[in-house]
């Protein structure tokens, strides 16, 4: 069971962030359209992934797919995953930009899942400030097999 968010947050994540962070819920209905598509998903989509999923609901462009990702992103509803080039719904209401969100990725099967952990936030912090470097994000990507995919 991996990426499920639903099963880690038993709350609505857009509700749940809304009640932490009030005015950072993500209005428009191209972010709506997209937040909902990877709510529904059961892995990180790409902009391409989505922008199939979504012509339907009217949107036509790989621009208002990247356009609300980024929005997304910026509101911290969405993270995006470098290594793979793609987006996942947030799992933790907490994370900001003193936390760092740590995904570890199934290169086989394509599941990611979100993790924290507050040691390792002090030491990229320390890390940050010892290069005199003000953070704006950090994600951390481990890839590898996750446990089905290895005893598989
Ligand atoms: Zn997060
Ligand atoms: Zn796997």
């Amino acid at each position: 069971m991996l990426y499920h968010y639903e099963a880690q947050v038993p709350m609505d994540i857009a509700d749940m962030k809304a009640a932490v962070t009030g005015p950072k819920l993500p209005r428009g209905r191209n972010r709506e359209l997209v937040l909902e598509a990877l709510r529904r998903a059961d892995r990180p989509l790409g902009a391409y992934d989505l922008l199939r999923q979504l012509s339907a609901e009217g949107l036509r462009s790989p621009l208002q797919v990247y356009r609300a990702l980024d929005q997304l992103v910026a509101d911290g509803a969405v993270h995006k995953i470098e290594s793979l080039s793609t987006y996942a719904l947030c799992a933790d209401a907490s994370c900001g930009a003193e936390r760092h969100a740590v995904f570890v990725i199934c290169t086989r099967c394509g599941s990611a899942s979100e993790t924290h952990d507050r040691a390792l936030d002090r030491l990229l912090q320390r890390l940050a400030r010892r290069q005199r470097f003000r953070t704006a994000s950090t994600t951390v990507e481990i890839s590898g097999l996750c446990e089905a995919c290895a005893d598989g």
